[in-house]
């Protein structure tokens, strides 16, 4: 029971398994749906063709698909290379050219009989006053009539994978389609009206018209829901092995506590206050932390996370805080060694630099415990590194860590309570899809004293105004970034960009511009990074790779071209690394004024706001108004089948339901249970069938 069920088995085939799918096609399909069968039945159809419109071609309108039964009359073979080849029907009314473009004469001679009746299907257009039809999709006998579907779903295509081919495999998967046992509650799917879930995919497969590509039709809403639910089961079931995970009660040491308040050379914002005794409260008790501490850049968390392991220290035990990036940790590092050193806690940190003897002599005082705090990167999951007695992990910027970092890190100390800090904000109705398994402590106010930042939409012409502006910028001595546009799905466009304006900013401004991008090694990018921090450079172009945390109080100018290309949560993530000093900062948005406008109500909300959850609740609204970036940019988590911004009452039912679930059947034993394990099965939640397993 705690193993996949067999009715699952052929989902999880190679797509090979459908027939009249090989090698080459297993790729192709791939690249659009998956590897799996399963893959291909979440691969929904995007529009959907009707030709049931069967005009006299008299009276036949143009740009429409239309099917009409016609008799050849004539075949023109193109008289020199490069024109069509014409095939010219009548149906009596009037009269049809069939054109086809590097066609072979004989083959159409045997498809297109002279004086013989055939039925044709594709999109009629007019040319100089004829009526044309540019490569029929079908061209069938009478007999073969059946072979022309009236309404044919479309699906995203691929160089290689035509929608008739496509159109044929996903038949062929589709007639697989295995009857699961329902997982639904009964009175739940009946008040939605929502289909079984075969019918479901059968039903969003087999769209009857433009409406019912909508993901608000019921088959499209319950496969969503079984996706939110399956998330939501998952969350629930991951907190519940949470919560009868072993902790330790940490009482603290009050005046050490207060040592640490002082250290700290300002007051600590509401926000700050609450989120530090809500962790204080939770490391006090015996149960094992999982918290989350979310909050914009600059919001403070490394002074609230200083705080918590200033708790750690005062009940004799030892924290350790990981970075993603070496440079990331040496900042840490730099921030926290001040505080702790006014308090006498000692800090140590490692890195994958730190080699030989001092490497020796850290792991000694790691393993003797007279390092209070450990600040380090992927360096510390190696197996000698081993605490005297550890007790708290902070885990700065989670989405560059995997889960099973994550793990790695607790095997350290296995009581030890774990606090996870992230910078990227995300719309209230998606915190519990994202982090439900977790207690969530937000930062929501900007410490005093920041200056806001000036942010402006500058059209992407003047961008040569924008560039002789640095001049003055530069003369005071402030550092600018300047960041390049993003090229969908194109690592190499996007570096060769960045490097043509990197040539040009430097022929202006000489040898102190400085190039970042992601093809570089961590090594070489510290040190451009490092340059730049420590003033060697003014100008630092890059791809988005300075996304992620770098704190350079003395940037105060940040370009960003192409704006518009960027996700709403992106150019906030970006615009984040200026405005930490106490200068004025100034964020330019070059932009391309040719853009639709929800791009620009996205720029016009950036330049106009600074609060990054506002922002992504704006950026999710401007999505459900027709914004079809990819999730990969915006922050928000991925989905199959699942759209946050049309689902988001989905996502709090899933939420209820789950909760209910596991209260009335926490072992997922009855009959409902076992058919939501098939559930978890169906959207690979493994994990969460391994906590059932051990609970
Ligand atoms: P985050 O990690 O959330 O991006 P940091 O913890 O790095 O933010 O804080 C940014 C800067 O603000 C640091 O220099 C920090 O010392 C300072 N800071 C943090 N909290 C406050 C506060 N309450 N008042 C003033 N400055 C603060
Ligand atoms: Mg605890």
């Amino acid at each position: 029971m705690t193993a996949r069920p067999f009715v699952l088995d052929p989902l999880f085939q190679s797509t090979k398994a459908v027939p009249g799918v090989g090698p080459r096609m297993t790729k192709l399909l791939e690249k659009v749906a998956g590897p799996c069968v399963s893959d291909l039945f979440w691969h929904l159809p995007v529009g959907v063709i009707d030709r049931r419109y069967a005009p006299n071609l008299r009276a036949a309108q143009a740009d429409k698909v239309a099917t009409v039964t016609v008799r050849v009359e004539a075949h023109f073979p193109p008289k020199r290379d490069g024109l069509p080849y014409k095939v010219k029907c009548t149906d009596g009314s009037g009269w049809l050219d069939l054109m086809f473009f590097n066609a072979k004469g004989d083959y159409l001679e045997v498809q297109l009989p002279v004086g013989e009746t055939r039925i044709v299907s594709g999109r009629l257009e007019f040319y100089n006053g004829y009526l044309q039809m540019p490569h029929p999709d079908y061209i069938v006998t009478e007999e073969q009539r059946g072979q022309i579907p009236a309404i044919e779903p479309v699906y995203p295509l691929t160089a290689g994978l035509t929608q008739k081919v496509s159109l044929k495999i996903m038949r062929a998967a589709l007639s697989r389609i295995p009857v699961l046992d329902e997982w639904l509650d009964p009175a739940h799917q009946q008040r939605e009206h929502w289909p079984r879930w075969h019918e479901a995919i059968q039903q969003a497969h087999n769209p009857q018209d433009e409406a019912d590509l909508s993901p608000k039709h019921p088959a499209r809403m319950r496969l969503a829901y079984d996706e939110l639910l399956a998330n939501q089961l998952t969350m629930a079931l991951t907190r519940q092995n949470h919560k009868r995970q072993k902790g330790r009660a940490l009482a603290g040491d009050d005046a050490l506590f207060q040592k640490a308040l002082a250290a700290l050379s300002f007051e600590l914002t509401g926000s700050q206050k609450t989120a530090v005794e809500e962790i204080r409260a939770d490391m006090r008790q015996g149960m094992r932390m999982h918290r989350l501490l979310q909050g914009d850049v600059g919001s403070g968390k490394t002074a609230v996370a200083f705080l918590a392991m200033a708790h750690a220290a005062g009940s004799g035990c030892q924290s350790v805080i990981m970075a993603p990036t070496e440079i990331l940790a040496r900042q840490h590092e730099k921030n926290i060694r001040g505080f702790a050193e006014k308090c006498g806690l000692r800090v140590v940190t490692l890195t994958g630099r730190d080699k030989g003897k001092i490497r020796k002599e850290i792991l000694e005082q790691i393993a003797d415990g007279s390092a209070h705090i450990v600040i380090g990167t992927h360096a510390l999951f190696q197996e000698d590194v081993i605490f005297k007695d550890l007790a708290l992990a902070v885990i700065d910027e989670q989405h560059r860590f995997g889960v099973h970092q994550r793990l790695l890190l607790s095997e350290k100390g296995a009581t030890a309570d774990v606090l996870v800090m992230t910078a990227t904000p995300i719309p209230r109705t998606l915190t519990l899809t994202v982090y439900g398994d977790m207690d969530v402590s937000r930062l929501t106010e900007k410490p005093a004293g920041r200056q806001p930042i000036d942010t402006r939409l500058v059209t992407d012409e003047r961008i040569s105004e924008v560039v002789e502006a640095l001049q003055r910028k530069i003369e005071q001595k402030d550092r600018i970034y300047w960041v390049c546009p993003l090229v969908e799905e194109s690592e190499k466009l996007d570096l060769a960009a960045a490097e043509e304006r990197f040539l040009h900013l430097q022929q202006r401004y000489g040898q102190r511009v400085g190039l970042l991008h992601g093809r570089m090694k961590p090594a070489e990018k510290d040190k451009v990074m490092e340059a730049f921090a420590h003033g060697e450079l003014d100008i630092l172009v890059s791809t988005t790779v300075i996304e992620v945390g770098v704190d350079v109080p003395e940037a105060t100018v940040m370009v960003i071209e192409h704006a518009e290309r960027f996700g709403l949560s992106q150019l906030h993530q970006l615009r984040g690394r200026i405005g930490r000093g106490s200068g004025k900062s100034i964020c330019i948005l070059l932009w391309n004024p040719k853009v639709g406008e929800i791009a620009k109500k996205r720029l016009a909300t950036i330049r106009d706001s600074e609060d990054g959850f506002f922002i992504s609740e704006q950026d999710l609204k401007l999505r459900g108004a027709g914004e079809v970036l990819g999730t990969r940019q915006s922050g928000l988590p991925e989905f199959r089948l699942a759209h946050p911004e049309f689902h988001s009452d989905l996502i709090a039912t899933a939420y209820d339901d789950a909760r209910l679930i596991l209260d009335r059947d926490p072992g997922l034993l009855s009959p409902r249970g076992i058919a939501l394990r098939t559930l978890l099965y169906l959207f690979e939640r493994d994990t969460a069938i391994k906590y059932l397993r051990s609970g």
